[in-house]
């Protein structure tokens, strides 16, 4: 019996040394300055930052696969419709957080606590400045009027950032409309859809495609990259921020979540109050050029000089919610 108690111990002693140590993160993100984030982290709270990245799709696979052996603590990611997905597959566990709700606007986090947004990025058009056909064009409808035909550039529709957009189409006007935008796109398509939203910003730079959509921080890596070729491709269009006289510009999430069998919770949701703290969230949206979730963060200078814009107010979890109807509609209209 002593032997036991002192094996249940020992055990106990073990646990409790490796939950006070370190904090497991799978990220779909990869970025430098969310590396410097980390050890912020690791330096404040003496907790280890152990992170593994890939891309979304795998890491979700790989936390279904490991089930409840999996190491993970935390899942970060990018896109709401990657949080939703990851909830749906039962990877997630909802926790509370007074910190985190307060901190996060109620329509960048999942209500029951599943996941929360960390910084925030716009589908933006992305307009090539010296065709003067083009500008007048300040809305989403305005891509799919035909006086814009062989001018639009955008990746496939199985790209969660166009899934995410059409999805809050349908919340917003119903899946018929939804749909019908999607075919005027597609009447006006420059070229079949192909490669990532850099590549459509560097089709406008080739005169390729006079508008493009993308998310606005391709439009300013490149912008500031010292490849002279993607420089000078950013350079020759703007950024357009859709629908700034009516319901504002589609915005979605970068955003995490503990993970359903975290063996370090508590640690987890303390990396996660970390991350929207004001100095964490700088950081975290610098690394990237995204926007902070948290209104008094510092704006990075090159996202100040985008200009304030006025941002769509809808709830993220609709991007998942009508994530497989947005498909549908998508392959309806022949979009690629
Ligand atoms: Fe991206």
């Amino acid at each position: 019996m002593g032997r036991v108690l002192a094996a249940v111990l020992l055990l106990l002693a073990f646990a409790k040394t490796a939950a006070a140590d370190e904090v497991n993160v799978y990220s779909g993100r990869h970025y430098d300055g969310d590396q410097i984030l980390y050890d912020a982290f690791t330096k404040k709270t003496g907790i280890k930052v152990k992170v593994l990245s890939a891309p979304s799709e795998e890491i979700l696979q790989r936390l279904i696969i490991e089930g409840k052996r999996s190491p993970a603590d935390v899942l970060i990611t990018v896109d709401a419709g990657n949080l939703w997905r990851a909830e749906t597959a039962g990877v997630l566990q909802p926790i509370t957080s007074s910190i985190l709700t307060q901190r996060v606007p109620a329509n960048l986090r999942d209500a029951k606590g599943y996941w929360f947004g960390l910084a925030t990025r716009a589908r933006v058009i992305v307009r090539r400045k010296d065709d003067p056909s083009t500008a007048n064009v300040k809305t989403y409808a305005d891509l799919a009027d035909p006086k814009y035909k062989g001018k639009v550039c955008v990746r496939r529709s199985s790209a969660i950032y166009n899934l995410s957009l059409l999805a809050s189409m349908i919340g917003h006007d119903g899946a018929a409309k939804a749909e019908a935008w999607a075919r005027g796109v597609v009447a006006n398509f420059a070229r079949a859809p192909q490669g990532a939203d850099t590549d459509q910003i560097m089709g406008v730079g080739a005169g390729e495609c006079a508008l493009a959509i993308s998310n606005h921080y391709y439009w300013l890596r490149l912008l500031k990259s010292s490849v002279k070729a993607e420089h000078d491709a950013a350079a020759k269009a703007e950024l357009v921020f859709p629908d700034q006289a009516g319901r504002g510009t589609h915005v979605n999430i970068s955003g995490a979540g503990v993970v359903s069998t975290a063996p370090n919770k508590a640690n987890a949701i303390k990396f996660l109050e970390f991350l929207v703290s004001d100095e964490a969230q700088a950081y975290f949206a610098h690394g990237n050029y995204e926007f902070p979730v948290v209104s008094t963060a510092t704006l990075d200078p090159d996202l100040k000089a985008l200009g304030p814009f006025k941002t769509d107010p809808i709830n993220v979890r609709t991007y998942g919610e009508n994530q497989v109807q947005a498909q549908e509609l998508f392959d309806k209209a022949g979009w690629k």
